[in-house]
């Protein structure tokens, strides 16, 4: 049984574009890459004296369980290089469990949908390019 996960991508570090292909080609472990929104650089959020990043999202069908796929994402995090930064710090490479499929956990480590989602336009327009709110799903309509 499979589902549909969405993965939030960012890097600020070296080859920002480079690392944010190398993430989308690695998450193929995970499961199977169905969508991936274009690059989008982005003015650094949260702590603000910083490079910029370049943001991207991809939809991922996934037969692993929430927590298997957040274990998943940082063992790629780490492979590509990333070392423990503070939150919103620099980073070579940020792999967010954004959503995953309509469920929703909240336990120690792990919050789906991720909480901050909403707020960051750098998420929500990669989110949207890659079809995680498809008119009429409960979405307002204009
Ligand atoms: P933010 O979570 O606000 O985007 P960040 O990505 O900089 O900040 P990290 O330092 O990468 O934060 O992660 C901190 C912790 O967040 C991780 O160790 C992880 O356990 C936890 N976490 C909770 N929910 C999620 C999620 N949905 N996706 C990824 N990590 C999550
Ligand atoms: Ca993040
Ligand atoms: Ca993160």
């Amino acid at each position: 049984m499979s589902v549909v996960a969405y993965v939030g991508i960012g890097s600020n570090v070296g080859d920002a574009a480079g690392n944010v292909r190398r993430a989308i080609r690695a998450l193929g472990e995970a499961g199977r890459v169905r969508c991936v929104s274009s690059l989008h650089r982005t003015p650094p959020w949260g702590r603000t004296a910083q490079a910029p990043f370049v943001n991207a999202a991809v939809r991922l069908e996934t037969g692993l369980a929430p927590r298997a796929l957040l274990d998943a994402l940082q063992r790629i995090e780490r492979r590509l290089g990333r070392r423990t930064s503070y939150r919103w710090g620099p980073r070579v490479i940020d792999l967010d469990l954004l959503l995953y499929d309509a469920m929703r956990v909240d336990e120690p480590g792990l919050r789906v949908p991720h909480p901050r989602l909403h707020e960051r336009r750098f998420v929500m327009v990669p989110l949207a390019e890659v079809g995680a709110f498809p008119r009429g799903r409960g979405m307002a309509r204009a």
